[in-house]
């Protein structure tokens, strides 16, 4: 009869088991890697963060803000907030430690789990990590480019391959409320054929009605005025030059002006990268040009780029080509009695200083499960040590392909080891 289980993990949020953390650390290896090469230095920014922050940086009517915030009261009775992005903190972060003061522009990575109420599904959870680049501090389109080629470069040494890029321009201040307008307006003219959150977006977001997923909207979203035809010429400028950037690297994108991510601090150029034929997962990466955020923070002028990458989505894919391959250990130390499982727990410790991946299972006291222990892992070589052994100064070493038996001096056995598995 199956047991009920009393407690399971809160919904959307997930463990990561061994075989998944094994891809959790390759993908944190790799963007280790590609962030010190691109002269990137890591941040941690707190999980908790007070709500206000995300209300006036991702907006009041973005969705994050509108559904998806873990918000808590604390007992002194401030409004905090479970992080759901990186953005907002880094560039707290950043005018909290004064670095404008630092030579610019200052280049932050990051990676840890984030926080959105969503419904979970295919590759959306209410707890997931993200890792995230920020470049801030300077406005040149060259930048926009840097960040988009580091996320190919990831994806190319995961070996993730038919990436799609997905590109467009949100515009400015300057330029974007007269897109509005325009938007607006043919949206008031549809209106009946649209969803019922897009009803509300007219009003509080008009931008988010382009990435509206409902049937009907999509219809009336493909006759829609497009911003690039409502770009100033300062944003033209810039997206021309990114996108010149991007052919100079030999990265194919698609320009897509349904492309907005909904939240308010983005400006000029967004992205999204998907893998071909995974688009039911969602984005790999995404993010853009944030220039404006820093006036809202701090009230100061700070021109910033980045971007962030979903790594359960990466794992996913990873998972599916690559099979967990744990550093298999070639030997086994096995015990019996009392003063030898003594000695055994010493000799696993000289072991460890040599560096040498051993299993044991001094909790057995049987033999014969112990050499079970063994078989099931796969090992080349047994070490048994018995009361007699630990005599005697000796140990047993038992090769298991085969089958043959020796007697090692006790002292001679880290060497032999060593020697053996140089060999193999
Ligand atoms: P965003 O800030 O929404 O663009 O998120 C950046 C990346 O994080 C996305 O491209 C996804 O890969 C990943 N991501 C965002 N939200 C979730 C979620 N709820 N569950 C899993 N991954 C997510």
């Amino acid at each position: 009869m199956s047991q009920k289980i009393i407690f399971q993990s809160v919904t959307g949020m997930h463990d990561i088991l061994p075989e998944d953390y094994f891809f959790f650390k390759k993908i944190e290896k790799q963007v280790e890697e590609i962030a010190l090469f691109y002269g990137f230095e890591r941040i941690e920014t707190p999980i908790l963060e007070f709500a206000e922050l995300f209300f006036h940086t991702v907006g009041q009517s973005s969705d994050i803000v509108q559904k998806e915030m873990f918000l808590l009261k604390t007992k002194g009775d401030d409004l905090l907030a479970l992080r759901p992005e990186g953005t907002a903190p880094v560039v707290r972060a950043y005018f909290q430690h004064s670095m404008q003061n630092l030579l610019q522009p200052v280049k932050l990575w990051y990676f840890g789990p984030f926080f959105r109420y969503e419904k979970p599904q295919l590759g959306r959870y209410r707890q997931f990590w993200q890792f995230g680049f920020e470049i801030l501090g300077e406005k040149s389109p060259a930048l926009d480019a840097q960040i988009i080629q580091i996320f190919f470069d990831l994806f190319s040494s995961l070996k993730i391959k038919n990436l799609v890029l997905k590109i467009n321009s949100i515009g400015d201040k300057c330029c974007r409320p007269y897109y509005k307008k325009a938007l607006v307006s043919y949206l008031k003219s549809r209106v009946h054929l649209l969803c019922p959150d897009c009803k509300r977006r007219i009003k509080e977001n008009p931008l988010r009605v382009l990435d509206c997923k409902e049937e009907k909207c999509q219809q009336v979203i493909s006759s829609a005025p497009q911003i690039l035809d409502y770009l100033c010429e300062n944003c033209k400028a810039h997206f021309k030059l990114v996108l010149e950037y991007l052919e100079e690297l030999g990265l194919p994108y698609f320009l897509d002006p349904k492309l907005v991510r909904g939240l308010d601090y983005y400006t000029k150029t967004v992205f999204e990268i998907f893998q071909e034929g995974k688009e039911e997962i969602g984005a790999l990466a995404g993010g853009g040009r944030y220039d404006g955020l820093g006036k809202i923070l701090a009230k100061k002028e700070l021109p910033a780029v980045g971007g962030a990458g979903g790594v359960e989505r990466i794992v996913s894919l990873l998972r599916e080509k690559t099979s967990f391959e744990e550093k298999k250990p070639k030997v086994f130390l096995a015990q019996l009695g009392e003063k030898a499982r003594k000695k055994a727990l010493k000799l696993f410790e000289e072991f460890r200083k040599a560096k040498i991946l051993v299993r044991e299972s001094v909790g057995k006291d049987s033999l014969k499960a112990q050499l079970r222990h063994a078989e099931r892992l796969g090992v080349k070589y047994v070490l048994i040590l018995g009361e007699r052994e630990v005599l005697e100064g000796t140990i047993i070493l038992k090769d298991m392909s085969s089958g043959q038996q020796t007697k090692i001096k006790l002292e001679k056995i880290i060497s032999e080891i060593k020697k053996r598995l140089k060999n193999n």
